[in-house]
Order: structure tokens, then C-alpha cells, then sequence
């Protein structure tokens, strides 16, 4: 058994980090991308450096001119990149356009309409699955649609979902089966929002600083080539997508902002003198400092960990849920840390601390909150106890 990254990983990681602090950490002071998109003047240098670095579409397979990298490298990349404030926290543009995973899925015809045009930055695409009676429990979803002969009839309100308000289509996540319902009688319909019946109801403004939308869909028609997968697959594909999501978007990039505000915390409390004494020198500090490495070492392993097996293929639905509460939590705890070691300097715009938090309550609450996962991991260690 061996704990260490492979060599190859650590030049990826020392590179990332090197690119990190030298390009985007002193770009913190210029820019906060609270709900603002990166202007393009500094979004266009920043993107053909990491090209250069052969950084590019990282999860997009080498055919379609992406690194197609492995799951381990994509956790440690973003576990770098996460240590600054300098990037948008949802929608990061850094490595090209956002590729929802569920379009590798596509047929060919369906890769040549959608994939391409993602891929060359001429399409946007939201994923809609949310609805205002259906969030943690999807299965509970009221949109349906109904085959009428080449097309669905699709009905009902989707809520929360990011991006909306410039996608060019929505991954609709919608009943075609009631009687099937979550167990194969859900698919997944990529939806025109130019199409008649499409109506952005309501955007909803967040603490984050982002803003999602609520889309009433009204006998709007989607041709039946416009499903990915087959008919009844479209539950299973989301459940995938957000499988790898839990362990990179949200624990690789907890553990990035925890290692980050662990150094701001250390370093800090190695210059900050209080009557007559840096803080460092205080045990109250001290057990700030050393609770936030043992938490920080926990979950970046666990997310190792979880990558690793996933990449080999394994079943890691369960790991994953751990991954995601033990990494956001961690990391919601260090942040606050850090911002009490910081006084009132920690409360202020000047530093990252303030907007980390903020963004780390949120994802205690996105793709699975931690007590539906809790709750899924018991039912399956009891289901499983022998
Ligand atoms: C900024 C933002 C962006 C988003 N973007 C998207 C998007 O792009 N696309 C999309 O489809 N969705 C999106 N969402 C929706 C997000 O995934 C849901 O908000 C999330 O799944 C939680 O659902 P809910 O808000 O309906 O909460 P609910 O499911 O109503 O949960 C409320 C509370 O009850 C608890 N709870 C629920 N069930 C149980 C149970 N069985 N046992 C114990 N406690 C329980 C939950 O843990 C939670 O604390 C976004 C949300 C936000 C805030």
C-alpha cells in the first residue's frame, strides 16, 4: 500500500499550485466574483496559459479535444485552484466551457447538435432537475412529458437552477413513465428555452452572490430526438454525473479553500501580537490550528481515497457521501477558524475568508444535503450489516 501521489500527480499538483499563486492569488485584489462573471481581459490570458499547460476541457475525452483526465487528477487540480477567491465559485471558466457530462452520453447525432457547439463555446446548457415540491427527493418530481408521436408534451416548474438566464437549452429531468416514475420512467430531455412555452419565471438572489432561476414549462414540445439515452434513463445518467460531482466540485474544492484558510490562520497568528505575544504563542490558537490540520488531513484523504476507487471503477455512491459531508464540513469549520484567529480583519471584503464562507454554506446544501446522505448511508449499512 502506498499513501504517496504517484509522480506524475505531484508535478500536476507543484504546477497547478505554482500557476495559482503566481497568476490568480494576486489577482484577488482586482477581482471578487461575487455573482459577476470574470471580465474577459482577465478570463482570456488566464485560459491560454493553463492551455499551455495542456490544461484544457479537463474532463472532455482527447476525441473531442479535451484532456480527458482521470477523476484523481481533475480532485487535485481542483483542490489547487480552489485555494484562491480569484475564480467564480459555480461556473468556473478557467479550463473552457462547462461541459455537462450526461451530453457524453449522446448518440452521435445528438454529439454533433449539442457536445460540439458546448465544447467550441457556442452553446450553454443548465441542468433543470429541481423542483419547488422535489430537491432532495427528486424521485418526487411533478414535470412530465408525454409522447405525442416525434415529440414529448413537457409540463411543469423547475426551480433553482443555475445558469438559466443565458442556457441556450436545459437538461430537463422529466417523467415519462408514471407508473415507473424513479425506477426507469424518468429520462432526460434537452429542452430549447427559445421554444414556445418556455417562460423564465422568477430569478431568486442568493447570499452567495449567484442567482438561479425557476423555469414553467407550458406544453412546450421537444422532439423525441432531442432525449439522451434511452427513454427511462435519465434518473440514473443525473445520479452519475452527480456521483463525481459530490467528490470533486464539492470535496476536492473544500479541502482547497480549508488548506488555504489553514495557512492564512497559521500564518497570521505568527505575526499578530496581542499583549505582547503573537497569537501563535496562545494554546486557545494552538487548538485552532492543529483541530484544522486534523480535519483538513481527513478529508483530502478520504477524497483521494474515494477518487482513486472511483477511477478504478468501483461502486463509491456511499464513500461519496461521506466525502461530501466530511470535507464541507471540515472545511466550514476551518474557514470559520481562520476567520475567528483573523478578529475583525477576518470579517472584511480585503480577504478570501468572508466569501468562503458564504460559498461553504452553500454547498453544504447543493447535490445532497448531509442529512438525506446520512440518512442513505444508514439505510444502506443496515441493509448490508451481516
Ligand atoms: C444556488 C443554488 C443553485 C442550484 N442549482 C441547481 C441547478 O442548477 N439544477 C438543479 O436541478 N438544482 C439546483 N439547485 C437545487 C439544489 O440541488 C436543492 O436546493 C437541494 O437539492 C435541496 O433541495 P431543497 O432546497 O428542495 O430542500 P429540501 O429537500 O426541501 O430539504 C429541506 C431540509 O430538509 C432536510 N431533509 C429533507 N429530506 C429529509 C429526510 N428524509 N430526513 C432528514 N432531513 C431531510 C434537508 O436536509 C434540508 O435540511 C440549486 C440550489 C441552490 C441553492
Amino acid at each position: 500500500m502506498d499513501f504517496n501521489l504517484p509522480e506524475e500527480l505531484q508535478i500536476l499538483k507543484s504546477t497547478v499550485r505554482r500557476f495559482v499563486d503566481n497568476e490568480l492569488i494576486p489577482l484577488e485584489h482586482e477581482y471578487r466574483p461575487d455573482g459577476e462573471e470574470m471580465p474577459e481581459h482577465l478570463l482570456r490570458p488566464l485560459q491560454e496559459k493553463v492551455r499551455a499547460l495542456g490544461l484544457w476541457m479537463l474532463d472532455v475525452p482527447p476525441e473531442f479535444g479535451g484532456a480527458g483526465l482521470d477523476l484523481l487528477s481533475r480532485c487535485i487540480i481542483q483542490e489547487e485552484v480552489s485555494r484562491t477567491a480569484a475564480l467564480p465559485f459555480r461556473a468556473n471558466p478557467l479550463f473552457g466551457p462547462d461541459v455537462r457530462p450526461i451530453l457524453f452520453y449522446a448518440n452521435d447525432e445528438q454529439k454533433e447538435r449539442f457536445l460540439q457547439p458546448v465544447i467550441a463555446g457556442k452553446l450553454s446548457v443548465c441542468f433543470a432537475q429541481t423542483e419547488p415540491d422535489a430537491g432532495s427527493d427528486p424521485a418526487a418530481m411533478r414535470t412530465n412529458a408525454v409522447r405525442d408521436g416525434d415529440h414529448y408534451i413537457l409540463n411543469g416548474t423547475k426551480r433553482f437552477i443555475s445558469g438559466a438566464g443565458r442556457a441556450d437549452y436545459a437538461q430537463v429531468i422529466a417523467v415519462t413513465d408514471q407508473e415507473k416514475r424513479a425506477r426507469g420512467g424518468i429520462s432526460c430531455l434537452m429542452v430549447e428555452m427559445k421554444s414556445p412555452g418556455v417562460v423564465l419565471e422568477k430569478q431568486w438572489h442568493t447570499m452567495m452572490g449567484d442567482a438561479p432561476w425557476q423555469i414553467f414549462f407550458d406544453n412546450v414540445r421537444v422532439p423525441v430526438a432531442n432525449r439522451i439515452g434511452q427513454e427511462g434513463e435519465g434518473f440514473s445518467l443525473g445520479q452519475k454525473w452527480i456521483t463525481s460531482g459530490r467528490i470533486k466540485g464539492h470535496g476536492a474544492r473544500s479541502v482547497g479553500i480549508a488548506s488555504r484558510a489553514l495557512d492564512m490562520m497559521i500564518e497570521y497568528s505568527k505575526v499578530r501580537v496581542t499583549f505582547g505575544q503573537p497569537l501563535a504563542n496562545r494554546q486557545a490558537i494552538q487548538f485552532m490550528i492543529a483541530d484544522s490540520a486534523m480535519e483538513l488531513h481527513a478529508a483530502r484523504s478520504m477524497v483521494y481515497e474515494c477518487a482513486w476507487r472511483a477511477d478504478r471503477g468501483e461502486d463509491v455512491r456511499n464513500l461519496s457521501y461521506m466525502v461530501k459531508i466530511v470535507a464541507t464540513e471540515a472545511a466550514s469549520k476551518i474557514v470559520d477558524r481562520s476567520i475567528q484567529v483573523h478578529g475583525g480583519l477576518g470579517l472584511m471584503k480585503e480577504l478570501p475568508l468572508e466569501w468562503w464562507y458564504r460559498q461553504l454554506r452553500s454547498i453544504r446544501i447543493t447535490e445532497g444535503t448531509p442529512e438525506v446522505l446520512r440518512w442513505r448511508m444508514a439505510q444502506h449499512l443496515i441493509r448490508n450489516h451481516k
